[in-house]
Parts: structure tokens; C-alpha cells; sequence
């Protein structure tokens, strides 16, 4: 199974950023209020800064720093993140895995948002990084 990373709606308040840390690219972004960036770490809290990106104001408003942003331009569907004993709460999906709902498409078992439409996020972590 393989594909672009999507951080989906369990993530939110858990944030433990499990997922940072075994990322090979840092293309997984938190958002700083204070400054209003998109920021990536190597290790989780090292205050290492790797990337940075701007956010479009309107899309990161949505959940501003309470989940983590995958920036699909520079995932290489490596499949390390959403291995299910990564994220504790089975937020990370790859992007065709998705659950939208349907029969079959529940890709980690631990989701506890398991059959919701999470399409939206699809398109979220596309448009929530403006350059
Ligand atoms: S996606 Fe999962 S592993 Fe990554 S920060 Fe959120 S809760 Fe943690
Ligand atoms: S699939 Fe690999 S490259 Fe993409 S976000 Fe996950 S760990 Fe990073």
C-alpha cells in the first residue's frame, strides 16, 4: 500500500507527532501562531527547523495548530508514516485509502473517526500551503 500521506481529522488535540519522526523529508508541518508559518522538524521538538512554508489564511483558520499538515509536493509516499503502529490514533492515511464512507476503505483500524468523510482533508492539505 502506498501513496500521499493525509493527516485526517484524529489527529486533532492528540498531536503527538509520532509521524515527524519517521518522515524522511520533513514534509510534515505544524503551524505556528505566533508567527503565522508552516514549519518542519527532523526529530519532534528539537526546535530544529528543516522547512518552512506560508499558509493560505483562510484554510489553515479551519484548525490552526491543533493537527498536522502533510504537504503532498513533497511526500514521496514512502508509507513510513501511516504504517499502523505509527500515529496512535490512525489519523494518517495514504490519499486513495481515505475513508469516505464506503464499504472496504478503512485502511487503520485504530481510527476512531472510521467511516466518516474524510475527503475533506484531502483537499486541505493541498490548500492549506499557499507557496
Ligand atoms: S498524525 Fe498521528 S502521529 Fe502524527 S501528530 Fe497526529 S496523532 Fe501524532
Ligand atoms: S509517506 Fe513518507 S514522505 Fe510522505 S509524509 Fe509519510 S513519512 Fe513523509
Amino acid at each position: 500500500m502506498a501513496g500521499i500521506a493525509i493527516i485526517t481529522e484524529a489527529c486533532i488535540d492528540t498531536k503527538d507527532r509520532a509521524c515527524v519522526d519517521v518522515c524522511p523529508v520533513q514534509c510534515i508541518y505544524e503551524y505556528d501562531v505566533a508567527t503565522g508559518v508552516l514549519f518542519s522538524e527532523d526529530e519532534a521538538g528539537s526546535g530544529v527547523v528543516e522547512n518552512t512554508h506560508q499558509p493560505s489564511p483562510d484554510h489553515v483558520a479551519v484548525f490552526a495548530d491543533s493537527l498536522l499538515y502533510v504537504n503532498t509536493e513533497e511526500c514521496t509516499s514512502c508509507t513510513a508514516c501511516y504504517q499502523p503502529d505509527v500515529c496512535p490514533v490512525g489519523a494518517i492515511y495514504p490519499e486513495e485509502q481515505v475513508p469516505d464512507g464506503g464499504p472496504g476503505s478503512k485502511y487503520n483500524s485504530e481510527d476512531p473517526n472510521e467511516g466518516h468523510d474524510h475527503s475533506f482533508f484531502v483537499q486541505l492539505s493541498r490548500d492549506v500551503f499557499a507557496d
